[in-house]
């Protein structure tokens, strides 16, 4: 089984592509075809996400064990430390390894309810993702990955903690880290210069949403943490009232920004893809990161 790593260590820069387990038969019809039709474009990996809940934890043992069974695509599973004891995540562990999944996202993930609410771990379970990562490399021959923050973690006291404690994850082994969205390129090259100052190699991958609706932006801006810059919302937020305007205009401005990474030498582009892949498939076309039969 080819690794995360061995992929992104390629000749010349890659993109990838991230999921969420499907919740119903709808869902899961919308999947495969995203995933069918991203299959031929050649992505680095594919991976998906691990949530909170029973269910969605199944749909993630079960949608990955697919990918790796039944496609040609590499199989990365992500996992997370909420609501397990460390007998749990052995056996999680284990599951993938038996469906032939041997890349893992470790991370610790979010207090259920409330993403910003007091961490309590599993009163036999982890605090950290550095914990995971130690755990998860302990088990076998894993590719792992972890969590980086452009603008820190929302719970980190200031930039240089952050760094810290990013840094205590690839000492514990893991091999590449995926940065949460952030608006522009100088924003994550920042957070591989932190890294790269503390004396840590390791690979950083940038991750992309394309901006294809008010709602994606508002997503990004979300997730990232921070305020969008006042440019970006000049250029969308006057088409947010002309659907098709605004996808255009957003794809341009995804496209501009990966342009500026892939020139400062990224390995590979991860794109959150919300289960759909025409945005995506349009984007990385334009890049240039398509294989020519495709
Ligand atoms: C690419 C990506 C994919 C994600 N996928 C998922 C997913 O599938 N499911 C999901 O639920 N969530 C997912 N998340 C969200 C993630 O779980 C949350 O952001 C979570 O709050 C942090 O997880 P982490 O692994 O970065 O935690 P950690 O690295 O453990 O960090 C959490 C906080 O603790 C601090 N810290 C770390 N180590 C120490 C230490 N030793 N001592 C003191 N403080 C410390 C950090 O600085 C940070 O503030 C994803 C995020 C990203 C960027």
């Amino acid at each position: 089984m080819t690794s995360v790593i061995e992929r992104l260590r390629g000749e010349s820069p890659a993109f990838s592509i991230e999921f969420f387990p499907p919740r119903d038969a709808a869902d899961e019809a919308v999947l495969w075809r995203s995933i069918r039709e991203l299959e031929p474009l050649d992505p680095a990996y594919m991976s998906i996400t691990y949530g909170a809940g029973g269910s969605s934890r199944d749909g993630t043992i079960r949608s990955i064990a697919r990918v790796a069974t039944e496609t040609t695509l590499v199989p990365m599973a992500h996992l997370t430390a909420v609501d397990h004891s460390v007998a749990e995540l052995r056996n999680v562990i284990g599951w993938y390894a038996a469906v032939g999944v041997r890349n893992i996202l470790a991370l610790r993930g979010d207090p259920p309810g409330d993403p910003y609410g007091e961490w309590v771990p599993h009163p036999q379970g982890l605090s950290y993702a550095e914990e995971l990562v130690a755990l998860v490399r302990s088990l076998g021959d894993f590719c792992v990955g972890v969590s980086a923050f452009p603008y820190g973690h929302p719970r980190s006291l200031d930039l240089d903690t952050d760094t810290k404690y990013l840094v205590r994850k690839f000492r514990a082994g893991a091999d590449f880290g995926i940065a949460q969205l952030f608006f522009e390129a100088e924003d994550f090259l920042r957070l591989r210069d932190r890294v790269a100052a503390a004396g840590c190699d390791a690979l950083l991958i940038p991750g992309v949403m394309p901006l294809t609706t008010p709602r994606t932006l508002h997503t990004t801006i979300r997730l990232s943490g921070a305020p969008a810059p006042q440019r970006l919302l000049d250029r969308l937020e006057p088409l947010a009232g002309d659907a098709k305007a605004f996808r255009a205009e957003g794809l341009d401005v995804v496209t501009e920004l990966c342009e500026r990474l892939i020139a400062e030498g990224v390995p590979d582009l991860h794109f959150y893809t919300f289960n759909r892949s025409k945005a995506t498939r349009e984007v990385v076309r334009r890049l240039g990161l398509v294989p020519a039969r495709a």
